[in-house]
């Protein structure tokens, strides 16, 4: 590993990666790759958990070439520096701030999206210059190791490649000197990620989890609503850092809500066979799913077939904050229903919980939207709508306290990999002697003139 580093370090220093047409080559490079290789891609991921192509590429690869698309068109508007106002005290002269890559970049993939959450951070972390070593999850052993296959047989490894291998072999990694650490995650494993960074003074982003609350109000369209957070939640099994963990519903609407996602979960007839659900990832998480599911409370579904790690879309109902389901991030098709009689109230007691890595709000009424989202503190989020934001490349998308720090995608990825460098450029043909000996208090008063402006 640290001979990688090394190479990537010698390569870096090179300077080649600072030209842009360098960088928009890789990033054509990988389009090219992950294009002609789309079959090996959803080959390995169904192997791994039984996603479907269809959700593969909606969900996965269809962000990573989204993202490729709109660096390539950005990246030298992105890349320019850019002039800034200049103070009176430094006249004559401009300002301007030159955008530079970081250097040797270390990103780690979580396994819930393999492809998505280990490409679209490549991608950002190329558009800025960088070299990359990716550490995919472990846990989809196939596509981590399809990735392997295809990076190093279409890339040089002292610009971009990838070490497969889990807990050992990425502490192993931690120990090197990194210019940038890219990580995707549990947030106790960002603690030990942030820790590693931190002995080296190693910028770290983290892009965490948490439990992601939506709100259903009085007002809201009930119909339309069902529709969109049933999707969210139940695609990927439920297996998505961004999906509803748990709703809060007005008392008013709870009846006629809790029907509206059993009609939405039996029409979408989600199974294996049908193409539109996942397995659990594997047979710790099935557990630990369910033995959330109370049965004294499901308002649907709560069959579960360990042979297989299927759990069923399940809505537990008469839920509170005390239960077991609500201890913890739940990352699973398990969809907890809170009722509340106030919004105030209830946006009280969201407020208490750690900072979630989204929030969706279900209103049609501007005060209620507005009460929510400017009381709340998350990563991002959505109006009458889950999960879709992440679709949006000009829409950043990262978290904040415990549910993490920077963001990504778009121009927030190619900023999270760079640093701004500021640059006063002075001009020779005048200098004022304001700041030379002999002092006096004229020239303090001059001084202190042109730090009005
Ligand atoms: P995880 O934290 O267990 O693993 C993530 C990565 O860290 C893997 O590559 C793994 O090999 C590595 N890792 C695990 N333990 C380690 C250790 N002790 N030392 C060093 N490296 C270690 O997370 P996961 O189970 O892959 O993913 C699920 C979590 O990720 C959920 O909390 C979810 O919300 C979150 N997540 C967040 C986002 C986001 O974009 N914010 C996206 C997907 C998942």
């Amino acid at each position: 590993m640290h001979e990688i580093v090394s190479k990537q370090r010698t390569f870096f220093n090179s300077q080649k990666t600072k030209e842009l047409s360098f960088r928009l080559q890789q990033l054509k490079t990988l389009e090219k790759v992950l294009k002609q290789n789309e079959k090996l891609l959803l080959e390995a991921i169904y192997k791994d958990f039984k996603k479907s192509s269809f959700e593969t590429y909606a969900t996965e690869l269809a962000l990573v070439y989204q993202e490729i698309a709109h660096a390539k068109k950005y990246l030298s508007a992105w890349a320019r520096p850019k002039r800034v106002a200049t103070n009176w005290v430094n006249f004559p002269a401009k300002s301007y701030i030159i955008p530079e890559p970081l250097g040797v970049c270390l990103v780690i993939g979580a396994w819930n999206y393999p492809y998505n959450l280990s490409f679209s951070p490549v991608v950002a972390a190329i558009a800025a210059g960088n070299t990359i070593i990716l550490k995919p999850s472990e846990i989809p052993s196939e596509t981590s190791k399809v990735m392997y296959q295809l990076i190093s047989e279409h890339f040089d490894e002292a610009f971009f490649t990838v070490v497969e291998g889990g807990v050992a072999e990425t502490t192993e990694l931690l120990k090197q000197k990194f210019d940038k650490i890219f990580f995707t995650g549990s947030t106790p494993v960002g603690k030990i990620i942030y820790k590693a960074g931190a002995e080296q003074l190693t910028p770290v982003t983290l892009e965490l989890g948490g439990k992601s609350p939506a709100f259903v109000t009085a007002s809201a369209n009930i119909t339309m609503t069902a529709k969109r957070l049933v999707w969210g939640k139940f695609l990927n099994a439920g297996q998505t850092c961004i999906a509803t963990d748990y709703v809060m519903v007005d008392k008013a609407v709870e009846a006629k809500f809790l029907e509206a996602c059993k009609r939405e979960i039996e029409k979408a007839n989600y199974a294996f066979e049908n193409n539109n659900y996942v397995q659990i990832i594997n047979d710790k998480n099935f557990e630990r799913l369910a033995s959330l599911i109370d049965t004294d409370k499901v308002y649907y579904g709560g069959n579960t077939d360990a042979s297989q790690r299927y759990i069923e879309p399940t809505i537990l109902q008469n839920v509170d904050f005390e239960d077991a389901v609500m201890q913890d991030e739940i990352f699973g098709p398990i969809l907890p229903v809170i009722r509340y009689s106030n919004l105030s109230e209830a946006i009280q007691k969201v407020q208490q919980l750690p900072k979630p890595l989204s929030c969706y709000v279900f209103t049609t009424k501007a005060s209620e939207r507005k009460q929510i989202l400017n009381t709340l503190s998350f990563g991002g989020g959505a109006v009458n709508d889950t999960v879709m934001q992440i679709t949006n490349s000009s829409l950043p998308f990262g978290g904040v306290g415990l549910s993490g720090m920077g963001s990504y995608h778009g121009e927030a990825g190619f900023k999270t990999f760079s640093h701004y460098k500021s640059i006063l450029h002075k001009a020779n043909w005048l200098e004022l002697p304001l700041k030379y000996s002999p002092l006096s208090n004229k020239k303090l008063w001059w001084i202190k003139q042109f730090f009005k402006f």
